[in-house]
């Protein structure tokens, strides 16, 4: 399929208009950034590992009656997405302490949580991503109170499915980030990405941290950790990631 012009460039990703209006290609490159934009360098391989671990993660959510953005893999970087209009909430839910929680609230990373954390941050690099809560949101008119109980139902229960399903591949999963967009019908579906980018992945057994924190701290290894993680995912999910996502809302 080819890609028409391109909409928007963002840190990791290049978004391109797709022949059909409700639809976009989605672009996954190699750059990284952390702080905030303040940390900039590459990670060799990391789009292509991004790209096809996101979709093999939304594949399996929308399995599980998870509505999501995804439509089709179509190259080793780009995929096909459901055009939303993205809503201005940076999602996180955490299972276990670590990064900005531990920091912000003095406490050493690892500590298990009773039950989950869900919290948001204004997207808004201009501001630095600032928290903030429910009431918030709606004075900012961000969302309303329908969906943002809506992101915080699914988030829970992605949370749940993916904490599972990285278990099973020996992996913790710590924390991650989400975002919700609309659909056309107002209805609101995950979009976005989850990938070593955007969630702490920990080996279940060694604790050796198996995401881009490697890069944020300079711990090295980070395109060993990319591969790394990516091998857990199996080669089961290879021979589906190419298939249409059935039960996408
Ligand atoms: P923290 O708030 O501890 O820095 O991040 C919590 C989780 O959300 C981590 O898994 C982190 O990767 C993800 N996260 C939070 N903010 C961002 C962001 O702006 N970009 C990306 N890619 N991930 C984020």
């Amino acid at each position: 399929m080819e890609k028409g012009s391109l909409l928007y460039e963002g840190k990791a990703k290049k978004v391109y208009a797709a022949e059909d209006p409700e639809l976009l290609i989605v672009s996954y490159k190699d750059d990284a950034t952390a702080f905030n934009g303040l940390k900039r360098g590459t990670i060799e391989g990391k789009g292509v590992i991004n790209n096809r671990m996101s979709n093999i993660l939304m594949r399996f959510l929308a399995k599980e009656g998870i509505p999501t953005h995804f439509v089709r893999e179509l190259g080793d970087r780009d995929t096909l997405v459901k055009r939303v209009r993205i809503i201005p909430l940076e999602v996180i839910v955490r299972t276990i302490a670590a990064g900005s929680f531990a920091k912000r609230y003095g406490v050493e990373e690892g500590i298990v949580f009773d039950s989950p954390t869900v919290e948001f941050s204004y997207k808004n690099d201009a501001l630095g991503d600032p928290l903030l809560n429910e009431s918030h949101a709606l004075a900012l008119g961000l969302a309303s109170r329908e969906e943002i109980e809506t992101i915080g139902k699914l988030s829970l229960r992605i949370n749940d499915l993916l904490k599972a399903f990285w278990l099973e591949r020996g992996v913790t999963l710590v924390d991650f980030k989400l975002e919700f967009g609309r659909l056309p019908d107002g209805s609101v579906i995950l979009a976005d990405e989850i990938s070593p980018d955007t969630c702490r992945l920990w080996d279940s057994g060694t604790g050796k941290k198996l995401d881009k924190d490697r890069f944020r701290r300079d711990l090295g290894g980070v395109e060993e950790a990319y591969r790394e993680i990516m091998d857990r995912l199996g080669r089961t999910a290879d021979t589906e990631q190419n298939a249409p996502a059935d039960g996408v809302c």
